[in-house]
């Protein structure tokens, strides 16, 4: 399958596992995303898209309005969706207390300046549960054939595993979370190791309760460490 249809399968797969009730999508573009999580509800409450670009989300979202058969289903009074126009830097008090937030390719479309906003907004702010995300990995841009400079003309940076890693780390130092690296895209046989994954991913948790800080802050310091210093691995 196509890698953004492999993005989103990475969401619902987590969806399906962690059941949450309220999950928000950031930068959810024409509501792709949003569709294919209103088929894998069933515990989904609230369902949540934002982006900054009003005329993205309206184009295509009277796909999100319920169809016939949904009138059959018996978790249909459950779910309730709602779309905002606003942008992922600005704190929106609606969007605090949920399940889950995903930003599958958003980032790098953000200036650095406010990549740290959105740090701030998301986990300082909006504190979730878990929060996915997901940015082009430039060490793999190797080896996609005939490529200069970045996939996407409107990308402001593309990161390689290690800077990706160390932002991820530092949010979760900065505001309580822990995060497990990932990716979708695998790269060609043999190459693996040396590319990574075409999108890279980090799955985050909040952390709760004392002794589970005090673990994960020495797993972080670890992983900084190691992310910092690759040679001494
Ligand atoms: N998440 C979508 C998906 O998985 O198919 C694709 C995301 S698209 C590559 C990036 C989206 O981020 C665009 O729809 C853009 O309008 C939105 N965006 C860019 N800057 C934003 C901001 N500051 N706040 C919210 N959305 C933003």
């Amino acid at each position: 399958p196509p890698l953004h249809s492999q993005r989103h399968q990475f969401v619902i797969d987590f969806v399906k596992r962690n059941k949450p009730q309220k999950v928000v999508d950031l930068g959810c573009c024409e509501c792709t995303l949003l569709k294919k999580l209103k088929f894998h509800r069933g515990f989904i409450e609230l369902l949540v898209g934002v982006d900054v670009n009003g005329g993205k989300i309206k184009k295509k979202m009277y796909g999100l309005a319920p169809i016939s058969a949904d009138f059959l289903q018996p978790s249909y009074d459950q779910l309730r969706i709602e779309l905002y126009q606003g942008s992922v830097t600005q704190k929106d008090v609606r969007l605090r207390g949920f399940d889950l937030v995903t930003s599958i390719e958003l980032i790098e479309h953000l200036t650095l300046a406010d990549v740290e906003r959105f740090s701030e907004v998301v986990f300082g702010y909006m504190t979730p549960v878990a929060v996915i995300v997901s940015t082009p990995n430039s060490e793999f841009n190797n080896v996609l054939p005939g490529l200069t400079g970045f996939r996407n003309s409107d990308h402001k940076f593309e990161w390689t595993r290690a800077e990706f890693q160390s932002w991820a780390l530092k949010v979760c130092l900065d505001y309580g979370y822990e995060v497990e690296f990932t990716g979708v895209g695998p790269a060609p046989p043999g190459q693996q190791e040396m590319v990574g994954f075409c999108s890279q991913i980090g799955v985050f948790h909040r952390l709760g309760g004392f002794y589970n800080n005090l673990m994960s802050f020495y797993l972080l310091l670890y992983q900084l460490y190691s992310v910092t210093y690759p040679s001494l691995r």
